[in-house]
């Protein structure tokens, strides 16, 4: 219970405060007490739950959209279909049973999972088997010899951020540090920082700002592979255009919880900064943000629901119905969750998504 806790204090005691990004990578990916590494946090009995998880069309639409990108690049012989963060693998699952039917997808595709959590490694090869994929630490790993179709689910939210608060001209950085035995936050010095050179612009005095150098970092791979070797990804997440505010949050059993309390036993996130990862994946070309409802609309999520209502009745009917609303109306995961595609200079757009 408390020996993360223990682990934190005793690493704030001999070296001082620790920022936002060293405390979220320690409660998430502790080898031995992190978050994602001792449990499998999906589902109704865990912390929260993901599109995926809520129902099968949501894969099965984004699979169909990948095999459309597919065949309007000249369906490439040998591609690798990744995903990041696979959860317990239920999204590639829907991706491969949706696609089984598209000439030729199947035979050309070799799966790739990047996944730091041992814990749901093990459920995504349960899930998985028959498709041998192949597991990656980080998205440096991804071949890059040949296209890359990808999918990212709810990963970005979970790489570490850092906070920043603006003084006048300069930025104070929100450090995690301990009072009597509890975590508490910090604010250093303020410092010039030539990463946020350009917030000067579009804020003021006592704004926050939020940096994610991983998600840039893994965006740049793979922006890299797509435009030189083709493909497209997908990246959806709830967040904005640009980060502004404190968007640092933690769900434990569907309830927001206090980030600094019971570290390592609650799902910790931040909103994802979409035009620092759109920026960071050039020279891949990128889509206008969109929002989830709109974008699996247009891939005819509704269509699917109605095939998939006709052998339903009575309360798994209802189930499919909310499952359908949960997804797409702008008062649920609709407008909140927003969906960006990345594709090569001069190749038709990702389906569902416009320029
Ligand atoms: N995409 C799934 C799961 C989302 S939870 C779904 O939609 O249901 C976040 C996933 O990202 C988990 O699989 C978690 O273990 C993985 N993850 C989080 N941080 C990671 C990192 N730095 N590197 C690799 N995987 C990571």
């Amino acid at each position: 219970m408390t020996e993360l806790l223990n682990h934190l204090l005793a690493r704030i005691a001999s070296q001082g405060p620790i920022s936002l990004a060293e405390y979220m990578s320690t409660c998430l990916l502790h080898p031995e007490h992190g978050y994602y590494t001792t449990r499998d946090p999906l589902g109704a009995r865990g912390d929260f739950t993901t599109a995926p998880e809520i129902s099968q069309m949501f894969g099965e639409v984004i699979g169909l959209g990948l095999a459309q990108a597919w065949l309007d690049q000249d369906t490439p012989e040998h591609f690798v279909l990744a995903e990041l963060g696979p959860g317990r693998g239920s999204l590639m699952a829907d991706i491969l049973r949706a696609t089984r039917r598209v000439p030729g997808f199947h035979a050309a595709a070799k799966v790739h999972l990047v996944e730091a959590s041992p814990a749901l490694r093990k459920a995504q090869a349960a899930r998985l088997a028959g498709y041998a994929p192949t597991w990656h630490d980080t998205a440096a790993e991804l071949p890059d010899d040949v296209p890359l179709y990808l999918v990212a689910n709810e990963f970005f939210d979970a790489l570490p951020i850092r906070q920043f608060q603006r003084t006048a001209d300069n930025w104070s950085e929100i450090l995690v540090t301990a009072t009597e035995g509890r975590l508490t936050r910090a604010r250093a010095t303020p410092a010039p920082l030539d990463a946020l050179a350009n917030r000067l612009a579009d804020t003021a005095e006592g704004d926050l700002v939020e940096t994610c150098a991983p998600a840039q970092a893994i965006a740049a791979e793979i922006g890299h592979r797509i435009a030189t070797q083709g493909g497209v990804a997908l990246i959806i997440d709830y967040g904005d255009w640009r980060s502004q505010g404190d968007t640092f949050q933690a769900l434990r059993r569907h309830e927001y919880a206090d980030p600094l309390e019971m570290p390592g036993h609650s799902d910790l996130t931040a909103h994802v900064d979409f035009e620092a990862i759109a920026q960071a994946a050039a020279p891949a070309k990128y889509t206008r943000l969109t929002g989830q409802g709109l974008f699996l609309e247009r891939l005819g999520i509704t269509a699917r629901a109605q095939a998939l209502a006709q052998h339903l009745s009575g309360t798994p009917l209802e189930n499919h119905i909310s499952a359908h609303r949960r997804l797409t109306h702008p008062e649920e995961m609709g407008t909140l969750f927003k969906v960006l595609g990345l594709y090569p200079e001069g190749a038709t757009l990702p389906a569902g998504l416009s320029e």
